[in-house]
């Protein structure tokens, strides 16, 4: 039912709700905040450390201790209501008090954080100081252009790296190819002229269009990931099974936190694995050190990578997309449509039919694809809706 048709009655009861669910968070807060004031006394505590949240779980953070003669150890610790959404990859100061745990003393400013809608709609941070979004594609499931879209923009829109990684590589050589191993004739025979898209002179076939059925999958992969780099974006190509590209992707996570996304079936799993071999390991051994089961570990965890590099990981990190933005601001997620943006004769113009559209002219002149045009009207769609 849309808010607007609402009775009265509907209105009061869900204000009586939010009412009563706002006092239960303050008298919850309170209580956290006696817990920690009896625990930690300022005078027992040790000096001001630096240190990683590794994850939040309900009450207490587990976090690694960057400095000190506790440096590299998981330290259980409490924190003060105010801190409340800390969240894996924050940086914090801490203080160890005399059972062992330590107390949240300050957090330092994100570089980035990754937010989504929590059960009441409420937006919230899941994990911060990401550096790269890896959006995982693969021959199998079949990669749709608008689901990647959509990843490229939720990443754009929160400041995040995205970077395109074609995972099962091996499933796409040209022996493997069903159809042909001549894809120009393939191109030129079985598509229609609307399923060849020119972008700044590369033909990209639209890869969600039907009639594209009948070319080869490695030509729609090839056309899909050269209108990605055509764009500006990284991409990347790995494969599990015969470890090729590995050791790129391995460079390029020494350094700085990242996190995969990507549709299920792409081999994100696997890829994770492969590059954090003990994961489970480590999981379990995070959640005995914050007495918690290991069926929390729906809570983001950062993971050190043999490299250097950061790992972030949960279910709900793996699913991230694109929720509660803004259809004003889905154009700023198009880096293609940078250029033009601003430029168009009316302020509010949607791009579709008005006269002296930039974003329009910039599509007819062979600088914008057709396909992005599509997936930024179909994602504009998606989120109007009530
Ligand atoms: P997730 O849902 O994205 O986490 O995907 P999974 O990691 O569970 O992988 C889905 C399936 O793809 C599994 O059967 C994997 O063995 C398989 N898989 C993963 N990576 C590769 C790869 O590089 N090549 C091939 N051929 N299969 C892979
Ligand atoms: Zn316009």
């Amino acid at each position: 039912m849309s808010k607007r048709n609402l009775t009265r009655r509907q209105k009061w009861r869900i204000k009586k709700i939010q009412e009563e669910r706002a006092s239960r968070l303050n008298v919850k807060a309170q209580h956290i905040d006696q817990k920690v004031n009896t625990l930690f006394k300022d005078d027992s505590l040790g000096p001001e450390q630096k240190g990683l949240v590794i994850a939040h779980y309900g009450s207490q953070l587990a976090v690694e201790s960057l400095d000190g003669e506790t440096k590299g150890e998981i330290i259980r610790c409490h924190f003060r209501s105010n801190l409340q959404s800390l969240v894996a990859g924050d940086e914090v100061v801490w203080r160890l008090g005399n059972d062992g745990t330590g107390i949240i003393v300050a957090s330092l400013a994100r570089r980035s954080e990754l937010c989504r809608p929590d059960s009441h709609g409420v937006s919230r941070p899941i994990a911060a100081n990401i550096d790269y979004i890896i959006i995982v594609v693969a021959p199998q499931p079949a990669p749709s252009s608008n689901l990647i879209d959509r990843y490229l923009v939720a990443a754009e829109l929160q400041g995040i790296e995205p970077i395109i990684l074609l995972n099962k590589e091996d499933l796409i050589s040209d022996n493997a190819d069903a159809h042909t191993n001549n894809t120009a004739n393939v191109i030129a025979e079985d598509m229609s002229a609307e399923d060849v898209i020119t972008v700044e002179g590369i033909d990209v076939i639209d890869p969600d269009s039907d009639n594209s059925s009948s070319v080869s999958m490695k030509s729609r992969i090839d056309s899909l990931l050269r209108l990605y780099q055509s764009i500006g974006y990284r991409v990347l190509r790995s494969s599990i099974h015969t470890e090729s590209g590995m050791s790129d992707l391995m460079k390029l996570l020494d350094s700085g936190s990242y996190i995969f996304v990507g549709q299920s079936g792409v081999g994100k799993s696997s890829l994770i694995n492969a590059l954090l071999p003990d994961i489970n390991q480590k999981v379990s051994s995070l959640s005995s050190s914050t007495g918690q089961g290991v069926h929390t570990t729906t809570t983001a965890c950062l993971f050190h990578i043999f490299g250097g590099g950061n790992l972030i990981d949960s279910p709900g990190i793996r699913e991230f997309g694109l929720w509660q933005v803004e259809p004003a601001l889905i154009a700023e997620g198009f880096i293609d449509f940078h250029p033009y943006l601003g430029l168009c004769k009316f302020r509010n113009c949607s791009h579709k039919h008005e006269p002296g559209c930039a974003i329009q002219t910039a599509l007819a002149d062979g600088k914008i694809s057709k396909q992005r045009i599509d997936n930024y009207f179909s994602i504009i769609d998606s989120i109007s809706k009530p």
